[in-house]
């Protein structure tokens, strides 16, 4: 990625929103370790087009795409390509993002979260989508154990590990630091994320 890229910074249980080129490539930086970031993209000229989760999994018969494989939408047409994995290489792509219900299930009142962080930042870049999609969740740390069960642990990313992306459409992007601090998931600690954005 060249010096000529713009940054943007997701302080800890928050949203961002950003707009993208074609071709361009997008790093998500976990800048203090054990931190998951939740990703969306959607198609900025039909927004009716979006990263899917489950019709990725189809495509690709995978849990989760290899490096040099991509993500599509709904329609299994390719939308962004993971290019390169600087982490310890386990990502999510099964769980929704976290919501107030969630926590209000175990007591927590008024909790940042995800679903509404998405919700936020995509009405800043102007989205509104009908539902919100599950998204991906970036050094997500809960890989199906044999008998199929999902224990979400702590993140295994070190401070400075990232993935990067190549954007195939205009996209807005929109990545939120997960707001989990009562689980395991970002060490009891949320902390922030970093999206740089370049050129190849
Ligand atoms: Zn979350």
């Amino acid at each position: 990625m060249n010096d000529t890229g713009r940054s943007v910074t997701v302080p800890a249980q928050q949203g961002r929103a950003f707009t993208v080129a074609a071709g361009e490539l997008v790093e998500i930086v976990d800048v203090e370790g054990h931190q998951v970031g939740d990703l969306w993209v959607i198609d900025a000229e039909d927004h009716g087009r979006w990263l899917s989760t489950s019709h990725t999994r189809d495509r690709r018969e995978r849990m989760f795409p290899r490096v040099g494989e991509s993500f599509t939408d709904q329609f299994g047409e390719p939308i962004i390509e993971f290019t390169a994995d600087a982490s310890p290489g386990r990502h999510d792509m099964l769980f929704p993002p976290c919501n107030r219900w969630l926590y209000e299930s175990v007591g927590l009142f008024d909790h940042p979260n995800c679903h509404d962080n998405f919700l936020a930042a995509a009405a800043s870049a102007g989205v509104t989508l009908p539902v919100v999609p599950d998204p991906v969740n970036f050094f997500q740390n809960s890989a199906p154990e044999p008998d199929g069960t999902l224990d979400v642990l702590t993140a295994a990313s070190s401070a400075g590990d990232s993935v990067t992306l190549r954007m195939l459409r205009p996209a807005v992007v929109v990545l939120t630091s997960c707001s989990v601090d009562n689980w395991p998931t970002n060490n009891k600690n949320c902390t922030p994320l970093l999206a740089r954005i370049g050129a190849a």
